[in-house]
């Protein structure tokens, strides 16, 4: 049995489909979620998005949002997200390397949530994109569970 999944950002629908089992980033815990799951409203912290399916796993990532959980459709609007196929991975290690460049200079307090975030951030879109290549991450970086262990 299918669940319906719509996964929205500010620019486009990025995914509309049905899957067996969807796991995502709650702000209170990774999520997996089946059909006929109670209803729910949560909000997304920065990871990973995957999309189960009989075809095999389909990989995003996601930056903030909220997700509405009904029996029968997971709707999650994102503040910024990206599917694996679109991951510049290029990009994302520049971000990462400017991120560890500015936390190893002795940053402003102020500015320390936003480096962190960062380097959540392309951390992530590094472990999808790699992910998505159906690779396993080498580089030993794991910055984007926040305070959860993954
Ligand atoms: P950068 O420093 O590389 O701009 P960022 O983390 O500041 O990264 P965001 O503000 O999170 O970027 O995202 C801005 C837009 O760029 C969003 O639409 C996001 O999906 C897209 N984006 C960011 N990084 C990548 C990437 N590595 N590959 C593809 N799209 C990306």
């Amino acid at each position: 049995m299918s669940i319906k999944v719509d996964i929205v950002t500010p620019e486009k629908m990025l995914y509309s489909g049905d899957v067996e089992m969807i796991t995502l980033p709650g702000t209170n815990g990774q999520m997996g979620i089946l059909r006929g799951h109670a209803p729910l409203l949560s909000t997304l912290d920065i990871g990973e998005i995957v999309l189960h399916s009989r075809e095999g796993n389909e990989y995003l990532a996601v930056s903030g949002g909220v997700v509405e959980v009904r029996p029968d459709k997971v709707t999650i609007l994102a503040d910024v997200a990206e599917a694996g196929t679109e991951i510049d991975e290029d990009r994302a290690a520049a971000a990462l390397e400017r991120a560890r460049q500015s936390l190893a200079e002795n940053p402003p307090p102020q500015q320390v949530p936003e480096i962190m975030a960062s380097l959540r951030r392309s951390s992530l879109r590094l472990k999808v994109a790699r992910r998505h290549a159906g690779r396993r991450s080498t580089s030993g970086l794991n910055y984007e569970g926040g305070g959860e262990s993954k």
